[in-house]
């Protein structure tokens, strides 16, 4: 049995996780759950699962529930706790990576934003505290499932996108697309933020440096192709140019199981069987990085490397929650990473504060450009 920590168990993920969780009750045990903010939602989990400990990071809640930020952290280092499932969105997760890797944990890694901010600190935890890192992304998960067994060789990565709601839009269309109209998501349902990274792009440059991160390869050897089906995750390329691709049906539960139980894998019927002629034709088409400026900006900012990724992450976080709050046309967000990406000021992103202080500078300057 092994003890799972669900981090933002109230939110898509979360929800997935606990889904797959209560189909393998024999391999798991549910130790701790931690929520943003939604009360109702994580008092209700609680009501189901009776877990050891848990935490919501805003407001109050029922006694028996911690409250406060260190929430995160406290549940990441519980003593029963093997895995540490984060499905925290943005920034916020990142401190619970980072310490539940020092304590020697598995984190099952959803919240991709805390490898993009600080992927030499995850690594540098990783090493320290004998904690492991296992993606839950799709793509990533896709990847570790081609590269599993096998004895390196790996030369490139191609990441699928589906392209977004806006994937055969012109971009003056695409600048003036509406919040409902970004949140039509055409193959996934998810989160909002994550919903609107995928729209812009945004996302798919957050996974190719997450990538960078996860499997050392540079960014020459990095790269994403638009893929409006979503069946195939992404395609591994090895040194002899032998390609091995991993497909389903769109589901995140077989990427959540996979990563609590890689590289073993546990008999489920959660994914629906797949079914090549169901699926259909599979179409492959470039990215238009003119249709999608935040995909240019984040492999740029990826490229420069040091302190550029967080920021990148901290004024797409700020513009996208502005976007999301009907205070800013969709075309603005590439717009206010642009303008707080040419003002920063880059350095290397080897220590905590260093990161936090250009999280907090981006944010301080995409803030002056929403107007
Ligand atoms: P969501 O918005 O549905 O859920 C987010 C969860 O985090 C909620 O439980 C919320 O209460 C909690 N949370 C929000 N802000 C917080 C804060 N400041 N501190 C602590 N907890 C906070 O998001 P999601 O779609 O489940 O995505 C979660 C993460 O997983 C994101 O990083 C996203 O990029 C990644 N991801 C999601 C999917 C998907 O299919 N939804 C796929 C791949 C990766
Ligand atoms: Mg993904």
């Amino acid at each position: 049995m092994r003890g799972v920590a669900v981090l933002g168990s109230t939110g898509s993920i979360g929800e997935s996780t606990l889904s797959v969780l209560a189909r393998h009750r024999d391999s798991f045990r549910l130790v701790a759950l931690t929520a943003g903010r939604n009360r109702e939602r994580l008092e209700a989990q609680v009501a189901t699962w009776a877990p050891a400990f848990a935490g919501l990071v805003e407001g109050e809640a029922a006694p028996g529930i911690r409250t406060g930020r260190e929430v995160l952290v406290e549940a990441a280092t519980h003593p029963d706790v093997d895995v540490v499932l984060n499905a925290v969105v943005g920034a916020a997760g990142l401190d619970a990576t980072l310490a539940a890797l020092r304590a020697g944990k598995r984190v099952a890694l959803a919240n991709k934003e805390s490898l993009v901010m600080g992927g030499e600190l995850v690594a540098l935890a990783a090493r320290e505290g004998g904690g492991e890192l296992v993606p839950v992304d799709s793509e990533h998960s896709a990847v570790l499932q081609c590269v599993t067994g096998r004895d390196g060789g790996l030369a490139r990565l191609i990441l699928t996108a589906s392209g977004g709601p806006f994937r055969d839009w012109e971009p003056a269309r695409v600048h003036a697309a509406t919040v409902a109209e970004a949140l039509r998501h055409p193959t996934w349902s998810m989160g909002s933020k994550i919903t609107v990274d995928s729209a812009s792009l945004a996302n798919k440059a957050l996974e190719l440096i997450e990538a960078h991160f996860l499997f050392g390869l540079p960014y020459d050897a990095l790269d994403a192709v638009v893929h409006p089906q979503s069946i195939v995750h992404a395609f591994a390329e090895f040194c002899d140019g032998s390609v091995i691709a991993q497909l389903g049906f769109p589901t995140m539960e077989l990427p959540i199981l996979y990563a609590l139980t890689h590289p073993a894998r546990l008999p489920d019927s959660g994914a629906r069987r797949f079914d090549p002629v169901a699926a259909g034709s599979l179409t492959f088409e470039p990215v238009r990085p003119d249709a999608f400026p935040a995909f240019r900006l984040g492999v740029a900012a990826g490229r420069a490397g040091g302190t550029a990724p967080a920021a990148f992450n901290a004024a797409n976080e700020v513009a996208v929650a502005a976007f999301l709050a009907g205070g800013l046309p969709f075309g603005r967000i590439a717009e206010v990473i642009d303008a707080v990406l040419q003002q920063h000021a880059q350095g290397p992103a080897t220590d905590l504060e260093a990161v936090r202080a250009a999280d907090r500078a981006a944010r301080a300057r995409a803030t002056t450009f929403l107007d």
